[in-house]
C-alpha cells in the first residue's frame, strides 16, 4: 500500500502551508494558507487547487494564521464537505480572521474590477467571499490538546501547543498500516513559538517518528536572546524618543497575539513608570475583535495577569467605527498607534502611514516580520518616496524596529526542539523557510543531529512516497509552476516597477523647468520603444 505527502505550499517560501497526506483508504489537508508577499506569489491564490476538494476528507489545522488557513474558505467553496479540526482558540480566531479575510478578497477584486473596465479588461472573481469563510466556520470541530482525535478509518491525531500564537499547535499523525504493522507516525511542526514569549508557554511534544516535517523561517538567524525584561526596555526606549519628538508612535501589528503582546509591554511602561503616559490606540476592527478572543482563553496564556492589566489601562482607547480611525489622524503631540496589517499592505495602517509618513515628527516602529515585497519592507529598506493607494507619500518619519517580538523560534532554539523530537528513523522535510533559512538550519542539524542526506527540501507540488524505508520522489504531472522561481522568494516584477515609476517621478520632478522636464521625458520615451 503506498502512503503518499504533497507539499501545496510554504515548500521553500513562507506562506501557503499546505500539505496533502494521501493513504490508500482517505486523504487529509495539514493546513490549507493563503501565498502571501510578491504579486507572484500571490496569483497562485487564484489558480485552481492542485488536487480535488472534494477528494479531502478532513481537514488538521495548525494555527489560526491566514498564511496556515486562508485557503479553507476556497476549499469549501469549491466542494470540501469534510470536517476541521483545530483547537478551540484557533477555531474562534479563524471565525474572525476568516470572515475578514474574505471580506479582503472581496474588496481587493473590486477594486481591481474597476480598474478592469476602465481598461477593457475582463473581470475577475474573488478567491472566495465572506459568505464561503462563513460557511467554512461551521465546518470546525473543536480538540483538545494532547487528545487523540480520529481523523479518517485509518488516521488519527493530537494536537501539541507549538508556543506561537494563541490556539498554535504542532500536529502528530499516525497512519495506521495494517497487518500487524507499527502505524507510519509522522509530526508536523506547524510554526514554532521561541522560547521567550510574553503571552505564550514554550512548544512541548513526544518524541520519535518515522517524518519530521519543520518550519525553518528562522533556520540562519541567530537572535542575540532578549528576556522579556530586555525587550520591554527597548521598546520604553522608543516610546521615549516618540515622546520627547512630541509625535505619533506608529505601530503596525498584526492583529492577532502580537497587538496584545505589544499592548501587555506598553501598559507595563506607563503603568511602572518606566516611560511617558500617553493615550494608546488600537485602531483595527480584526484586532479588536481578536483581543476579546484571548481575553475568553486567558488562562491558557503565559503572563495572563498582565494582559487583563492592560486591558482595564484607562490609557486604551480600541476604537470601532471608520470615523472614530479618521479621528485618531487629526491628534497631534504624542500618542500611540497600533494598528493592523503587520506588514502594512493593507487595512487601516496604510491610512495612518499615509496621514504620517511625511512627518519628521513621526515614529513608525516595526515589531514584527517583513516579507519581501510588502510594503513594510520598502520602508525597512530605507525608501525615500512610497506608494500608497495610487498617491506618492514622502517617508521623513524615522523608521525603527524590534526584532524580540518574533512569533517564530530563532536557530539555535529550533535545533533544540528538533533535537527533543529525535530519535527521526526515515527524513525530515524543512518547510515553511526561504532558501537562506533552509540552508542555515541543515548545516545546523547535519552537525550533530541527523546526516544531510537525510534531510529534504520540497519544492511546491511535489509528492514523496512514505512507505519505504525513505521517503521518494514520485512524478506528478499536475504542478503548478512560479515564474520565474525566484520570483518567490525575491522582489519580483511588480516591486521593480514601482520603484521605476517612483525613480522616473524623482528624476523627472528634480530636473529644472519644463524644457527640460518635456526632454527627459521624451527620452525616457524612446529609451522605452527600444527596450520593447
Ligand atoms: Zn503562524
Amino acid at each position: 500500500m503506498s502512503i503518499e505527502l504533497s507539499f501545496h505550499g510554504a515548500a521553500r517560501t513562507v506562506t501557503g502551508s499546505c500539505f496533502r497526506l494521501k493513504t490508500p483508504h482517505s486523504c487529509i489537508l495539514i493546513d490549507c494558507g493563503l501565498f502571501q508577499g510578491s504579486k507572484t506569489l500571490r496569483e497562485l491564490n487564484y489558480q485552481p487547487l492542485p488536487f480535488k476538494p472534494d477528494s479531502i476528507d478532513a481537514v488538521l489545522l495548525t494555527h489560526a494564521h491566514i498564511d496556515h488557513a486562508g485557503i479553507l474558505p476556497k476549499l469549501v467553496r469549491h466542494g470540501f464537505g469534510g470536517k476541521i479540526h483545530a483547537t478551540e482558540p484557533s477555531m474562534d480566531l479563524s471565525s474572525v480572521m476568516l470572515p475578514d479575510s474574505g471580506h479582503i478578497q472581496e474588496s481587493e477584486v473590486e477594486r481591481l474590477n474597476r480598474r478592469n473596465r476602465r481598461r477593457g479588461r475582463k473581470q475577475v472573481s474573488p478567491i472566495y467571499t465572506m459568505e464561503d469563510a462563513l460557511q467554512t466556520v461551521q465546518q470546525f470541530s473543536p480538540v483538545e490538546y494532547e487528545t487523540w482525535v480520529q481523523a479518517t478509518t485509518d488516521i488519527r491525531a493530537r494536537f501539541w501547543n507549538a508556543g506561537h500564537m494563541l490556539g498554535s499547535t504542532s500536529i502528530e499523525v499516525e497512519v495506521s498500516q495494517g497487518d500487524g504493522q507499527q502505524p507510519l507516525r509522522l509530526f508536523f511542526s506547524g510554526d514554532i513559538g521561541p522560547e521567550h514569549k510574553l503571552l505564550q508557554h514554550d512548544p512541548d511534544a513526544p518524541s520519535g517518528y518515522d517524518y519530521l516535517l519543520c518550519e525553518a523561517t528562522f533556520g540562519a538567524t541567530d537572535r542575540v536572546e532578549a528576556n522579556p525584561d530586555e525587550r520591554r526596555a527597548l521598546l520604553a526606549r522608543h516610546v521615549k524618543d516618540a515622546a520627547e519628538k512630541r509625535g505619533v508612535l506608529l505601530i503596525p501589528s498584526f492583529a492577532v497575539e502580537r497587538t496584545q503582546e505589544v499592548l501587555t509591554d506598553l501598559m507595563m511602561i506607563m503603568s511602572n513608570g518606566e516611560g511617558p503616559s500617553a493615550p494608546v490606540f488600537i485602531d483595527s476592527p480584526l484586532a479588536r475583535r481578536a483581543t476579546a478572543i484571548f481575553e475568553k482563553h486567558a488562562a491558557l496564556l503565559a503572563n495572563a495577569g498582565a494582559l487583563k492589566a492592560a486591558l482595564k489601562s484607562p490609557n486604551l482607547r480600541i476604537s470601532e467605527s471608520v470615523e472614530d480611525s479618521k479621528a485618531i489622524g487629526k491628534l497631534s503631540g504624542f500618542h500611540v498607534v497600533l494598528s493592523a496589517s503587520g506588514m502594512c499592505d493593507a487595512g487601516r495602517i496604510k491610512h495612518h502611514l499615509k496621514n504620517h509618513l511625511h512627518r519628521r515628527n513621526a515614529t513608525v516602529l516595526m515589531v514584527g516580520y517583513q516579507a519581501n515585497g510588502t510594503l513594510g519592507r520598502v520602508l525597512l529598506n530605507g525608501a525615500k518616496k512610497v506608494r500608497i493607494h495610487g498617491e506618492e507619500i514622502e517617508v521623513n518619519a524615522a523608521i525603527e524596529r524590534i526584532n524580540g517580538y518574533s512569533g517564530h523560534a530563532d536557530a539555535p532554539e529550533l535545533e533544540r526542539w528538533i533535537s527533543e523530537r529525535l530519535p527521526v528513523h526515515r527524513n525530515m522535510f524543512l518547510i515553511h523557510g526561504e532558501e537562506e533559512g533552509m540552508a542555515g538550519l541543515t548545516s545546523r542539524i547535519a552537525r550533530k543531529l541527523m546526516p544531510a542526506s537525510r534531510i529534504l527540501q520540497p519544492e511546491i507540488d511535489e509528492t514523496f512516497r512514505l512507505d519505504g524505508k525513505k521517503a521518494v520522489k514520485v512524478h506528478s504531472d499536475n504542478r503548478r509552476s512560479i515564474d520565474p522561481p525566484e520570483a518567490a522568494r525575491q522582489p519580483d516584477y511588480d516591486n521593480e516597477l514601482t520603484q521605476l515609476v517612483l525613480d522616473i517621478n524623482e528624476a523627472v520632478e528634480n530636473t529644472a523647468g519644463n524644457k527640460n522636464r518635456s526632454k527627459l521625458v521624451r527620452r525616457l520615451r524612446q529609451a522605452l520603444e527600444r527596450a520593447k
